[in-house]
């Protein structure tokens, strides 16, 4: 059973001006402890697609499943990191970190126990009583994704995760996240507009057409069964061939 379906999913926004369009006929298939990369420009309906898979919104038409159950408003089992880290600036490193937890009720010795761990163990032991202004904006992104996974969900969906650090911390961050997630064991589903960011992390990349939203072609990345590092991967001759087939794709009809 896959992890995540979606069949035949459309979305229509209601608008003032009438109906938009934003997602047409998606079919898609995750596997359990699958990282895929979802591609496409500003506007394809990257965000909408990740909002169905999170219950936040219900499509028009189609269906969503996790674990083969039909998706009906937000569950645990789905973590959404959205694309600002949203960390509350008046609160310390450890009560963000603690905020999924607090919302859903489960802030108990043991899961404070645990965040504080995690806090440790992804380099912010120090910093559980500073406040995100003090942190940098790495630091602040791991702390967002504790947070998220504090709740223990299967299934992360995270919102273009790096967009807002400049490109080496990028690059760092990008790294770090992906040994994070390997290690304990997710299935990812990541959007964001870097083809390299891409390619690098996911064994599988979608690629979406403009507005309505559909899946123009899907990328298995076979370099991702080597046990490389995102940064290792950059560094694969084959590397370029998928950064150049997807390019194409994304500008067809552009020029
Ligand atoms: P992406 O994340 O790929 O940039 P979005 O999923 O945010 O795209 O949006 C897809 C399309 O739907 C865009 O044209 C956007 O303007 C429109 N849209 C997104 N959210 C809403 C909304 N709440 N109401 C109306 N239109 C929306
Ligand atoms: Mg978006």
């Amino acid at each position: 059973m896959a992890k995540v379906e979606l069949i035949d999913v459309s979305l229509n926004y209601q608008t003032l001006g009438g109906e938009i369009a934003a997602i047409e006929n998606v079919n898609l298939r995750i596997e359990d402890l699958e990282f895929v990369s979802i591609v496409g420009q500003s506007g394809c309906g990257k965000s909408t697609l990740l909002s169905l898979i999170s219950g936040l919104i219900k499509p028009s038409r189609g269906q969503v499943l996790v674990d083969g159950i039909k998706v009906s408003g937000t569950a645990k089992k789905v973590g959404y990191m959205l694309q600002q880290d949203y960390l509350f600036e008046w609160r310390t490193i450890l009560d963000n970190a603690l905020l999924g937890l607090e919302i859903r009720g489960e802030k108990t010795a043991q899961s404070v126990q645990e965040v504080k761990e995690m806090l440790r163990t992804y380099g912010l032991g120090g910093f559980e009583h500073h406040y995100p202004p003090q942190l940098s904006g790495g630091m602040r992104q791991r702390v967002a994704l504790i947070r998220t996974l504090a709740t223990h969900p299967d299934v992360l969906l995270l919102d273009e995760p790096f967009s807002a650090l400049d490109y080496q911390n990028r690059l760092s961050v990008g790294e770090e996240v992906v040994k994070i997630l390997k290690e304990q064991k997710k299935t990812v589903i990541m959007v964001t507009h870097d083809i390299p960011e891409a390619v690098s992390m996911a064994n599988r990349v979608v690629v979406m057409t403009p507005r309505p939203g559909t899946i123009k072609s899907v990328h298995e990345i076979e370099m991702c069964d080597q046990g490389l590092s995102p940064l290792q991967t950059r560094e694969e001759p084959q590397f370029r061939e998928y950064f150049t087939a997807i390019w194409k794709e994304l500008n067809a009809g552009a020029e």
